[in-house]
């Protein structure tokens, strides 16, 4: 259907559809041009015919919408936007229209196995170290709470009572549960992992739970149990994996 425009306030047309396009692509026919076509009540101006523009709203706005203020661009799309439409997303600013686009990469990114840096033997074996020294204040601590006195030192010569070992060695592994458990349940790490900057998280990419975390430490007696060649797997390994990481699906990664 032909259009009529106002063009230096003389009506022109009538207009081809095709005509009509070209002059908007041109920038001939802005918003406020008045356009009429057959079936219109009255000229109207072209924002407002062809739905582009919103009708007013009750009260007037003080700011005008269009590109005011600071802008930014959309990291994704390379669009500018006013910077209160961008959303700011691990450090990048995106778009609404490119939201969902943009977190679902971030999580395909984040779940990705190569994404990780695997934590390898030595700096595990410093982690171990560490929490081997807050493990023995620990146990020494609470020994000396309940018994009064130190219950690790091995029965004399011509003595029969195995029982305090025996008992330390009880303790020493209720205390070593609890702090595997507590620690890597409520942080994914122990003080001697977070000390060196590892975590123990699953294979894909979840934090361990309390239950798994119990698992893993009864896990790593075998890694102990083999003459630490459980422990050693993890220096051959292509996801740095010891023995109680591949029963437990747990990785040990850097922060
Ligand atoms: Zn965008």
């Amino acid at each position: 259907m032909p259009y009529y425009v106002v063009k230096d306030g003389q009506r022109v047309g009538p207009l081809s559809d095709e005509e009509f396009q070209n002059r908007i692509l041109s920038g001939e026919i802005g918003p406020d041009t008045l356009i009429w076509q057959a079936g219109m009540a009255d000229w109207k101006r072209y924002a407002e015919h062809s739905g582009l523009e919103a009708p007013p709203p009750p009260e007037i706005s003080p700011k005008p919408t269009f590109l005011t203020g600071p802008t930014g661009v959309c990291a994704e799309c390379g669009n500018t936007f006013v910077r209160d439409e961008l959303v700011s997303i691990a450090g990048a600013s995106v778009c609404a229209g490119c939201k969902p686009l943009f977190l679902q990469r971030i999580r395909e990114g984040a779940s990705l196995p190569s994404a990780y840096r695997y934590a390898g033997f030595w700096i595990r074996v410093v982690a171990k170290f560490v929490d081997g020294m807050i493990l023995g204040a620990m146990g020494l601590a609470v020994q000396l709470g309940i018994f009064g006195t130190s219950l690790g030192m091995a029965p004399q010569p011509g003595e029969v009572n195995f029982g305090p070992t025996a008992l330390s060695w009880g303790l020493g592994m209720v205390i070593g549960v609890s702090y595997a458990v507590f620690f890597l349940g409520k942080f994914g790490a122990t003080p001697g992992k977070m000390a060196v900057g590892i975590k123990v998280i699953r294979s894909d990419g979840a934090p361990i739970t309390y239950g798994r975390a119990a698992g893993r430490f009864f896990a790593e007696y075998l890694s102990l149990l083999t003459i630490y060649i459980g422990y050693i797997m993890a220096g051959f390994d292509e996801e740095k994996r010891a023995l109680h990481d591949h029963i437990c699906d747990t990785r040990v990664v850097k922060n």
